[in-house]
């Protein structure tokens, strides 16, 4: 076994059919390791015509503040880049058809960024989940309208239940987070998962 090695997104790599075939996912052609940086910009500022190109982006690049926090960007990091600006991050990761959560905020800020960290061969990248309930929809057989927590992504089949468990959530850690996934990337739950408290 290797040294522990922190996760976290660098270069891209094309998204699995299954994913890229949603369209609810855009997905950075960046070099330089800095795919995170380029998500939250494209959550910030939408683009309709090719919105994977990150030079498209360039122009807003010193609007996210990452203080000494180095790319590739680590997971353990993003507490403090949420420090750092008014928006709150989730992470998420796809495995065997199915989504878990990886990282999820305790902050309430007023602009909310939905990431998918994905892993092919030994590599992971970020990618920017445009649309997470069109993403999560499309994998399930329901007919009709589903509801997502954004945590837990737990399944509701109306708003007013997913209003009702979402105060029960925001108290725990996110549940679903399988075990095969905490061995795949290789995670330390203490320091990815643990509650990080806005002071
Ligand atoms: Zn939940």
């Amino acid at each position: 076994m290797g040294d522990y090695k922190p996760l976290a997104g660098s270069n891209y790599f094309p998204l699995p059919r299954k994913l890229r075939d949603i369209g609810a996912i855009i997905n950075p052609k960046n070099k330089a390791q800095k795919c995170f940086l380029y998500c939250i910009l494209m959550s910030l500022h939408p683009i309709k015509t090719n919105p994977k190109r990150v030079t498209k982006y360039s122009k807003w690049i010193d609007e996210v503040k990452m203080g000494d926090v180095p790319f590739p960007v680590q997971l353990n990091k993003i507490p403090k880049i949420e420090k750092l600006n008014d928006f709150s991050i989730n992470v998420f990761s796809f495995e065997d058809n199915e989504y878990f959560p990886l990282y999820v905020s305790d902050k309430v800020g007023a602009h909310h960024v939905n990431l998918m960290l994905l892993e092919k061969k030994g590599k992971n990248h970020y990618v920017y989940i445009k649309n997470l309930n069109r993403m999560l929809n499309a994998l399930t057989k329901h007919n009709g309208k589903c509801f997502y927590c954004p945590r837990c992504l737990h399944r509701f089949s109306n708003k007013r239940l997913l209003k009702n468990h979402a105060n029960d959530c925001a108290m725990r850690s996110p549940l679903r987070l399988k075990p095969t996934t905490i061995k795949h990337f290789n995670l330390r739950i203490g320091s990815t998962l643990e509650k990080y408290k806005e002071s």
